[in-house]
């Protein structure tokens, strides 16, 4: 029967080809090599990188617990990186906050060796890979990848001597020999442990890269999505509200403010949070200037396209009070200039650790905040615009009430009229739209009434009379004051016989009870031509208004107070 380690080599090889990002590639190291080969396991990664923050120990939380003193271990947050796990993973990553000096010792010269302890530790280099520092720094590159520290029950083995923790081989050198020096491991394990290495190696780079790769992509996608988000809103508020969303979201930081520094206190404009992270509401959207005086200077003076900046960094400035203050780690400030006018500035603030950004990251941010900067002027300048547009048109909108209607009933007067006449005599209207019906009122023996009463007394007729008629309308119809005591409705998509009866509610409205004016309480009744319109032999909407005048005529003629209407006129072919 092979031993159980050699089922190791076509996990690796699997593993090389299926796994989806470094982060589980790490985990499932970790817990295969721990059943593999009966051994308590930690992984120590993200040592290439060269930056605390990267830093993570893979390993079951018992195992880990045992070191967590030493090293001031803390649960990696979930989610607070791109290196996140299901909940239910057994393997955990933890952030050491120091490192033990054997580890410091690897990153030098990194070899295999047992630790007095005990426990073996396994460097995996990148072999040459040089990583980019997130940092920008000068390429501080590290060929050390991570470190697996094995530890087995060594009970019943000899203890070891002081100096154990000297090198007892170097990498691949010595594994050939039968002896093995290492106790607890053959040399058969140790050596398959080294090609594991290897090719973990390899698939870590691989997948290291199509993760910066994959990353790439969606920040050339993040851009493509903002700069089209900005171009379909010329709201100024929604477009500062897009930019702290899209890139907070884009960039996973804890949250995105959008603050303007033109003015004193500085104003947060918008504020994005992380969806789950359940942060405390930004409160004070004014901070005092004071604060942001270093940067703003900064930004001014130097053409800097961005900066990064932590609560712990040595160079004191204000800034890092009102983090301290609202308890952020670190803040990444891009600023923002509009038509080469110092704006201000997109924040976006780490709460849960001091965040570096890698290059592409910084190049995305600087991208989207020209974009913005873009999106912000035109919505500005559209906004000044519309409101100088909207003055116009509510001065042009009085200036066109006063235009279009009558000073004293302030019902439509005879210039709307003519212009409604002429709108439903074009060709379009006049053939499409259902027959239109016209009913001109005019009151009964007016005269009368101005001469006994005034013509004041005359006027408070008109207006109670045309207040009576509007009443008796839809909203959107209106009454017109044609002439001196005559009014004209018209009713559009309404047949005759259904333009009568309007007519009727109106003449009764008219005379159903008595107007009140100065004179006293005045009986006043009027009469009513109805005509509606014939699309084949009226011409014009004036055709249909003569009629309507003709039937009016024809009710005062017939006693007055009264509704008259004419028949529709029919085509000479028509008749018999
Ligand atoms: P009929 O029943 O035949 O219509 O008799 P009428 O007296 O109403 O005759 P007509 O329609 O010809 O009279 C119009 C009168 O309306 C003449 C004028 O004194 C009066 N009038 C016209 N405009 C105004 C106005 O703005 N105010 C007042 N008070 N009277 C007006
Ligand atoms: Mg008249
Ligand atoms: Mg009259």
């Amino acid at each position: 029967m092979q031993p159980s380690w050699k089922e190791i080599y076509p996990w690796v090889k699997t593993a090389l080809l299926n796994l989806e990002s470094v982060d589980s590639l790490l985990r499932q190291v970790v817990e295969k090599i721990a059943t593999v080969y009966e051994a308590e396991c930690l992984l120590w990664a993200g040592l290439e990188m060269g930056v605390s923050d990267a830093l993570r120990v893979y390993g079951v939380p018992e195992v880990v617990n045992k070191y967590a003193a030493n090293f001031a271990l803390e649960p990696a947050l979930e989610g607070s990186d791109r290196f996140s796990a299901l909940p239910a993973d057994p393997i955990q990553a933890f952030v050491p906050r120091s490192l033990p000096a054997w580890l410091l010792d690897q990153q030098n010269a990194p070899q295999i060796i047992q630790l007095e302890t005990g426990e073996l530790v396994i460097p995996i280099t990148s072999r040459g890979m040089a990583i980019e520092d997130p940092r920008g720094r000068a390429s501080l590159t590290n060929p050390l990848q991570f470190v697996l520290q094995l530890r087995r029950s060594l009970a019943g083995l000899p203890v070891f001597d002081s100096n154990a923790q000297r090198p007892l081989f170097s990498l691949g050198k010595e594994l050939t020999s039968s002896i093995c020096p290492i106790r607890g491991w053959n040399a058969e394990e140790l050596e398959s442990l080294e090609v594991v290495s290897s090719h973990v190696g390899l698939a870590y780079s691989a997948l290291y890269w199509r993760q910066r790769l994959e990353q790439s992509r969606q920040q050339a996608a993040l851009i493509g999505r903002i700069s089209r988000l900005l171009n379909s809103t010329l709201n100024p508020d929604e477009v500062v509200g897009r930019i702290v969303a899209e890139l907070g979201y884009g960039l996973q930081c804890d949250r995105s403010i959008l603050v303007d520094l033109r003015d004193s206190p500085v104003t947060v404009l918008a504020v994005w949070d992380y969806p789950e992270r359940q942060m405390v509401a930004l409160e004070e959207r004014h901070i005092p200037r004071g604060y942001w005086q270093n940067i703003i200077d900064m930004f001014m003076q130097g053409g800097a396209s961005y900066l990064q900046m932590g609560v712990h960094d040595p160079e004191a400035d204000p800034l890092q009070d009102w983090m301290r203050s609202i308890g952020v780690m670190s803040v990444l400030l891009v600023p923002l200039f509009i038509q080469e006018e110092f704006f201000g500035a997109v924040a976006l603030l780490s709460y849960q650790q001091e965040r570096a950004y890698l290059l592409d990251e910084l190049q995305t941010v600087r991208q989207v905040a020209d974009q913005a900067a873009i999106a912000l002027t035109n919505a500005q300048n559209y906004q000044r615009l519309w409101r100088r547009q909207e003055d116009l048109r509510v001065q042009n909108d009085s200036l066109q009430q006063k235009v279009l209607r009558d000073e004293l009933t302030k019902l439509m007067n005879r210039r709307s009229l003519e212009r409604e006449l002429e709108q439903l005599s074009m060709a379009a209207v006049w053939t499409v739209q259902p027959p239109f019906s016209v009913i001109v009122c005019d009151i009964d023996y007016f005269k009368m009434v101005n001469d006994a009463h005034g013509h004041l007394v005359g006027d408070e007729v008109l207006i109670e009379l045309s207040q009576r008629i509007q009443g008796q309308l839809r909203r959107g119809t209106p009454a017109y004051r044609y002439g001196g005591e005559e009014f004209v409705v018209i009713l559009t998509e309404t047949p005759l016989d259904q333009a009568i009866d309007v007519a009727e509610r109106l003449r009764r409205a008219v005379r159903g009870h008595a107007m009140v004016t100065q004179a006293g309480d005045l009986e006043v009744t009027a009469s009513f031509g109805v005509a509606q319109q014939s699309p084949t032999t009226d011409r014009t909407a004036w055709d249909v208004m003569q009629r309507a005048d003709k039937a009016l005529y024809e009710a005062k003629r017939r006693g007055r107070d009264r509704v008259h209407a004419v028949e529709l006129p029919v085509r000479s072919g028509d008749e018999d």
